[in-house]
Parts: C-alpha cells; sequence; structure tokens
C-alpha cells in the first residue's frame, strides 16, 4: 500500500519509521515551519510522578515510555545514529511533607503497574542536591529511576534517517490537500499525489490542512518559549529531571546544557516571538528552582507551538467522510513522550491492524 504522511514532527516521523519497518511504500513529506514542537520541546518522558491526571492520557504516556527503549533497540539495529534518549532518572520536589508523601504514594502506586518505574525513594534536600548540584535548599524530593529524557530533535533526524535507508522517500516542501468524491490528495509543486491513506500529523498546522478538505477539528497552536543555559565546566550528563509543583521543569544533556521550560501561552496563534515577560517567566522560575546556575550562559531561547486538542489528548483516528484520510495529532504537552508510540498506532490504523487500545477517547472530530 502507498501512504503519504504530512509532517516530519516526532510523530509523522515515527509513523513513517514503523510503516517502512512493515515494507510499506511511503513518502513523507516536510515544510520545517518555524515553531515546529519537536525541535523546541523539553524531552522530560516520565509519567511516574505528578502529571496527567487524565486517566487515558496516562495509560497510553505509560505504554508510551515502557516502549521507548525497543524504539531505540530498533534504531540502533538499523543505524540510525544519536537518539539523544537517556534514562537519566527524575527529581520530583516537594515543599512540604504532605506533597512529599503525595508524590511518593503516587510513584509507588504506579510501580505496582509496572516495574518500568523503577527505584522510588524520597529524598532529603542534601541528597537530592548531591543528584542535581545547583538545586534549591528549601525543598526535599521524591526520586524515580526510571524517569528518562530524549532530544526530540535528535530523535526524529534518526527516525528520518532511518526511513530513508529503508527505502522511505522524504519530501522537504510545503503541500496542500484536495478532495475528490470520497478520496483525498496531496498536492505538490510536481503535481497532485494519490495514496491509499494520506496521513495528517502536521502538528499545530494540522487544523488549516484539513480546512482544505472540509473538516473541521478543534486544534490550537499554543506557543511555548524555553530556555537553554550552559553550565560550564559542569558533567550534567547523569542530572536526572526535575519536576518542581508546578508546569515548569528542567532537565540536563550531557554536554553542560540545563534547559528551563516552559510558557504554555493559550491565544499565541503562530505568533513566532520571544516575549519580554515570556523569557522572564521561564528565567525566573528555573533560577527559584535552581539558583545555582544564577551564572551559567544563556545560550538560545527556542519557540514551539504545541497542537493543542480539546483536552491534552491526541486526536488520533480515521475520517468517515473519506476513504483514505487519517489525522494524528494533538499530542499538546506530551508529544516527546507519547509520540512515538502514538506513531506506531498510527501505522497499524494505516494497514488495518488492530491498534490495541480503545480508540474512542482520541475521537479526532471531539469538539
Ligand atoms: P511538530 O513537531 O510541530 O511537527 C509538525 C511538522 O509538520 C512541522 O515540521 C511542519 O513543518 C510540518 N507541516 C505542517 N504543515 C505542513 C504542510 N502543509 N506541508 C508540509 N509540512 C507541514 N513533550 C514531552 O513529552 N515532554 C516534554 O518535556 C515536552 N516539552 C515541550 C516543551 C515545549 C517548549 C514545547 C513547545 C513542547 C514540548 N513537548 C514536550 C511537546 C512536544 O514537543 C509536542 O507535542 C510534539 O513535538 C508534537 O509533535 P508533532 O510531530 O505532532 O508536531
Amino acid at each position: 500500500m502507498k501512504h503519504i504522511i504530512i509532517g516530519a514532527g516526532i510523530l509523522g516521523a515515527a509513523t513513517a519509521y514503523s510503516l517502512v519497518q512493515q515494507g510499506e511504500d511511503v513518502v513523507l513529506v516536510d515544510a520545517d515551519f518555524r515553531g515546529k514542537a519537536t525541535k523546541a520541546g523539553a524531552g522530560i518522558v516520565c509519567p511516574w510522578v505528578g502529571a496527567r491526571k487524565d486517566p487515558d492520557l496516562y495509560e497510553l504516556a505509560k505504554v508510551s515510555a515502557i516502549d521507548y527503549p525497543a524504539l531505540i533497540d530498533d534504531l540502533r539495529a538499523d543505524e540510525a545514529g544519536v537518539t539523544g534518549y537517556y534514562k537519566c532518572g527524575a527529581l520530583a520536589l516537594a515543599n512540604t511533607e504532605s506533597e512529599l508523601e503525595a508524590l511518593y504514594e503516587e510513584a509507588v502506586r504506579k510501580r505496582k503497574e509496572t516495574d518500568f518505574v523503577g527505584d522510588v525513594e524520597k529524598l532529603t534536600n542534601s541528597e537530592a542536591r548531591k543528584m542535581f548540584p545547583p538545586l534549591q535548599n528549601d525543598c526535599s524530593a521524591v526520586y524515580v529511576s526510571g524517569g528518562a529524557r530524549v532530544d526530540g530533535d535528535l530523535l526524529t533526524q534518526a527516525l528520518v534517517r532511518a526511513f530513508v535507508n529503508r527505502g522511505g522517500q522524504l519530501l522537504e516542501e510545503e503541500v496542500e490537500l484536495e478532495s475528490r468524491g470520497d478520496e483525498v490528495f496531496v498536492r505538490t509543486r510536481d503535481g497532485v499525489l494519490d495514496a491509499d491513506q494520506v496521513i495528517v500529523s502536521a502538528g499545530a498546522w494540522s487544523k488549516k490542512l484539513l480546512e482544505q478538505v472540509d473538516v473541521s477539528i478543534v486544534l490550537e497552536p499554543q506557543r511555548g518559549q524555553i530556555a537553554h543555559l550552559r553550565a560550564e565546566g559542569e558533567d550534567t550528563k547523569d542530572w536526572p529531571v526535575v519536576l518542581p509543583q508546578s508546569s515548569h521543569y528542567m532537565l540536563a544533556f550531557d554536554d553542560g546544557r540545563v534547559v528551563f521550560g516552559a510558557t504554555r501561552e493559550a491565544d499565541s496563534g503562530f505568533d513566532y516571538r520571544l516575549t519580554a515577560g515570556g523569557v522572564q517567566e521561564v528565567l525566573d522560575e528555573g533560577l527559584a528552582v535552581a539558583p545555582g546556575l544564577a551564572d551559567a550562559t544563556l545560550e538560545e531561547v527556542r519557540i514551539g507551538f504545541r497542537p493543542m486538542g480539546p483536552d491534552q489528548k491526541p486526536l488520533l483516528g480515521k475520517i468517515s467522510s473519506y476513504s483514505n484520510l487519517i489525522v494524528a495529532t494533538g499530542l499538546g504537552p506530551s508529544g516527546l513522550t507519547i509520540g512515538p508510540f502514538v506513531g506506531k498506532m498510527t501505522a497499524k490504523l494505516a494497514i488495518d491492524e488492530e491498534v490495541g487500545m480503545d480508540l474512542t477517547p482520541f475521537d479526532p472530530l471531539r469538539t
């Protein structure tokens, strides 16, 4: 079967890779728009503490986190190069005894469902600072060894390399959708392409594309501004992800880079700008949690548009008014965690295989 996938963020790239692994004929298209979420995403893969209250989303994040090592093994076998995935553990911070207890109980409860949560420990402030030296000195923490990080951009590049090595075709341009009867076609610079399945995984831009074939979805871009600091001379490779009691967080990569994330700006539209208030927010929140980084170099502030559906759950499914249209988007703030697994599910949908999960909560046309 022939498939065209629009959008090579983490979701489109994972779908494309999964399809070529099964011998399918695939064209992956990407326009490399500014604000691609996957390039800006922080990279926390840790559904084990302090997040995702929605049970369907937690279930999806759980199976996604568990499935990550298998994907990394596949990419290694395909000699796809560096993926940026590393199990570094996570520290969930608590300001009071009752917060510490609640975090601990949550992690222990989740560990009963899966060993992948790893070791769960309550840490004093000085124990936590041994793991993450710049940390504030007035909090305690729950440590979870199964927390991980991923560099979304590196992983996506690896997926695309493996896809191309397996014979997939990459088209680097902006495309449009057209319809005739119950079929959807893709208009490129060189003409119109047809396919057994057209998969729209164009991130926050998916709504505009689908409107071209009269399909209406609830989806908005949500701007995130995220700061990258360099802690000169620090060996940051094993620093855990840090999850404070807010929507902000931080994580380190192995080259002295520490990331402070991130703003969540609803109603931003595709306004690709750093704002004074946004940059101030991420730096203030970050330095309150890790004052030891006040002298780090501020290297870069990135901007990304999260694809936000009506809730935080993906939009995934076939569109019944057409015979060959699949929507896969709406990964919101969890896309680097769930994107690879949702990509596998999307690939199964495209070849009419059992997806292994009830897709009702992810109905792409829900409002
Ligand atoms: P995108 O990565 O946005 O990719 C969509 C692609 O579609 C783009 O490359 C674009 O060029 C292409 N495209 C669009 N229209 C067309 C067209 N007409 N023709 C051709 N190409 C087209 N998730 C986590 O799990 N953990 C985190 O710690 C985390 N942190 C985040 C921090 C920030 C600041 C942001 C912004 C996001 C974060 N996320 C995180 C969420 C995650 O990054 C996103 O959910 C995910 O990257 C979305 O991937 P995507 O493939 O759906 O979309």
